[in-house]
């Protein structure tokens, strides 16, 4: 059931309006093939709700803007999680403290007015797709009954301490194996990580209720114009930018 209310949501966060700020690298670490990094921007923008994303390019470097969900955000600083594979994301994984870096957004449709509120989430995380969880878990903990994150390399846990992820090069367990026992009839679950986990969650829960991918294709402009980044949907194409990149797996059945 989605959820129709909007509170606390500024026009910023649901219409095609966006700030940009030239922001800077404050901090960096890089473990197992990640990196999180710190970016500093203007007290003024947005702060991006939890399964928004920004677009983000250096001022010198890789031309391109990319996408990426946000690891934690508060007035003047995000905080993001990469993986290093990539050109932006090893340019910006490695550049030097103070590096400018250009950002733009929030975009897409935050989370928590995709997803139905009448039950508790199991949150499923792989690699980079743990970051945007996390920010949903700390915004949202009634909605949260569980989380079941996975990573290969065990560096990452050094990156984000105190958080519960099985590492695969450790005990073979991955973020699906913690979600088949973490999950119970009655549960949604909010997922985001590499396609295969995606779809295999979506090949497994489609017939639950409250099961939701969060997709991450090729973004262009970011807010719904050039509608590259459409994918289809039992309601006609939608745009992983705008009404993504959260959907039910229930509208995205190609994914199974
Ligand atoms: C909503 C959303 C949120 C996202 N959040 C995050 C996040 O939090 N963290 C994160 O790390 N990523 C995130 N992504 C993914 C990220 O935006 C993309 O992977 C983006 O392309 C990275 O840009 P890049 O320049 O680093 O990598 P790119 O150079 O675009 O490369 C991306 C992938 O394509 C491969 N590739 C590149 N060129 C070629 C080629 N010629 N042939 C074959 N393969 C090639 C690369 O090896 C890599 O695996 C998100 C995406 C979306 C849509």
């Amino acid at each position: 059931m989605k959820r129709d209310s909007s509170e606390g949501l500024t026009a910023a966060h649901q219409g095609p309006f966006f700030s940009a700020s030239s922001g800077r690298l404050e901090s960096s670490a890089v473990a197992g093939g990640y990196a999180r990094a710190t970016i500093g921007v203007d007290h003024s923008f947005v702060a991006p709700r939890p399964g928004q994303f920004v677009l983000l390019r250096l001022r010198e470097g890789p031309a391109l803007p990319r996408a990426f969900s946000v690891l934690a955000a508060e007035a003047g600083r995000l905080e993001f999680l990469l993986k290093l594979d990539g050109a932006l994301r090893e340019a910006l994984g490695r550049a030097a403290m103070g590096t400018e870096v250009v950002v733009r957004g929030p975009y897409g449709t935050p989370y928590e007015t995709r997803i139905g509120r009448d039950c508790r989430y199991v949150l499923a995380g792989g690699g980079s797709g743990i970051a945007p969880l996390l920010h949903f878990a700390a915004a949202y903990p009634e909605l949260t009954e569980d989380v079941a994150f996975g990573v290969r390399e065990r560096g990452v846990r050094d990156l984000l301490p105190g958080v519960d992820i099985a590492v695969e090069e450790e005990g073979g367990e991955t973020a699906d194996d913690r979600l088949r026992k973490r999950w119970k009839h009655g549960l949604g679950i909010l997922a985001c990580g590499p396609e295969p986990m995606l779809r295999g969650i979506a090949q497994r829960y489609a017939a639950e209720p409250d099961t939701y991918v969060s997709l991450e294709t090729r973004i262009g402009c970011g807010f719904g114009a050039c509608q590259g980044c459409s994918v289809e949907t039992r309601s006609g194409m939608q745009r992983v930018c705008r009404e993504g990149p959260l959907f039910a797996c229930s509208e995205v059945p190609w994914l199974r």
